[in-house]
């Protein structure tokens, strides 16, 4: 794309990384982002290097498509790790396509820099690339250009015609679970903001959990055809649970003392705790619902793909118009609401 309309802004380096030498935009994708194709002719036809990438598609399957974008200093602080920060750009992508149960395929990358400074590409590369070499994954085409630094990564993921897992489909009294444990994301970034003091450990592996985090594909595909309504706690789980009670027409109670949290989270005091595990965002987690007499299938699906799933409350009928979630503790009792989910327009930064 050309830069004739682009806006005059004052450049910011996105690491503390010196230049090495200046690389052209055809050069950065040329030595960095142009990888040989891992499904020429099965699904990418084409790749980078034309005006589109082709994907192909087999009869009888559907693809799912998801953007996410992550802007420095909203999203992530200017001075992560790039190649921390290549793996989560392409992750959490990733994890939306989990949470429909689609099996990733390709991707597209869109980058803005304000600078080209070529160490800190070559990492951001080699994170984003490990993690796509893990999940089969292709890249088959983006953009590059001069702007705040802003990573946006597009995923093309396929699953058989009408088994996705939507947010719509919970049923009255169906379980709802969450895969893996919460809140250590959140408690990462509380430590980065200095909100906290962590241990060394602990500060490390909160951190790691913010800048690393696993998306859940093998869990999401393994919950085809068990799971009713299904998304990724990106935002927080209670803030997220209520976008399936709200798209399924039902509330959602939470046993808050189910909530499987690592032990770092389950030490805090307790609005910590709750906070980070409830409201805290950037988990990257599974929740779903699954009628009670798929209880065993369930279990199956997180023994076959290694991942811990945890039953943590019910869908029960709507009590208002919205859906709500309803958060108690495991005598049944009402818990005090002080949580919410992150949103970007409503949370101060
Ligand atoms: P156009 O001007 O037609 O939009 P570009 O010059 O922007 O094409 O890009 C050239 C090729 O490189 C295209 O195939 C595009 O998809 C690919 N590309 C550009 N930037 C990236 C990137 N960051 N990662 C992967 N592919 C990229
Ligand atoms: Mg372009």
């Amino acid at each position: 794309m050309n830069a004739a309309s682009a806006p005059r802004g004052r450049s910011e380096s996105p690491s503390s990384l010196p230049s090495a030498r200046v690389a052209g935009e055809f050069d950065i994708i040329a030595r960095y982002f142009k990888r040989p194709v891992r499904q020429v002719a099965q699904r990418v036809h084409l790749g980078i290097g034309d005006d589109c990438a082709l994907i192909g598609l087999a009869p009888g399957l559907e693809m799912a498509v998801s953007t996410d974008m992550l802007v420095s200093g909203t999203h992530f602080f200017p001075d992560t790790d790039p190649e921390r920060l290549g793996h989560k750009t392409l992750a959490v992508n990733l994890s939306d396509l989990a949470a429909m149960g689609a099996q990733p395929r390709c991707a597209t990358l869109a980058l803005a820099m304000p600078a080209a400074n070529e160490a800190w590409i070559e990492a951001f590369a080699r994170g984003f690339f490990r993690l796509a070499a893990e999940q089969d994954v292709d890249l088959i085409g983006g953009d590059t250009t001069r702007g705040p630094l802003t990573l946006c990564v597009t995923v093309f993921g396929e699953l058989p015609q009408g088994t996705a897992i939507r947010r719509d489909g919970a049923g009255e009294g169906d379980d709802i679970w969450v895969s893996g444990c919460l809140g250590s994301a959140a408690l990462g970034l509380a430590h980065l903001k200095g909100e906290l003091a962590l241990s060394a450990q602990e500060a490390l592996d909160a951190v790691r959990s913010l800048e690393q985090p696993a998306p859940r594909v093998a869990l999401g595909s393994a919950l085809r055809g068990i799971a009713t309504a299904m998304l990724d706690v990106s935002d927080g789980l209670v803030g997220d649970l209520a976008h399936i009670a709200l798209a399924s027409g039902l509330d959602a109670v939470l046993n808050r003392d189910a909530v499987p949290m690592v032990r770092m989270v389950a030490r805090q005091v307790e609005a910590v705790r709750w906070g980070c595990a409830l409201a805290g965002g950037d988990d990257y987690e599974l929740c779903f619902t699954a009628p009670p007499d798929r209880h065993a299938d369930v279990l199956a699906a997180g023994h076959a793909a290694q991942v811990q799933v945890t039953r943590i409350g019910r869908m029960e009928a709507a009590r208002s118009a919205t859906g709500a979630v309803l958060v108690v503790d495991s005598d049944g009792k009402p818990c005090a609401p002080t949580v919410l989910a992150y949103d970007h327009f409503r949370t101060a930064p």
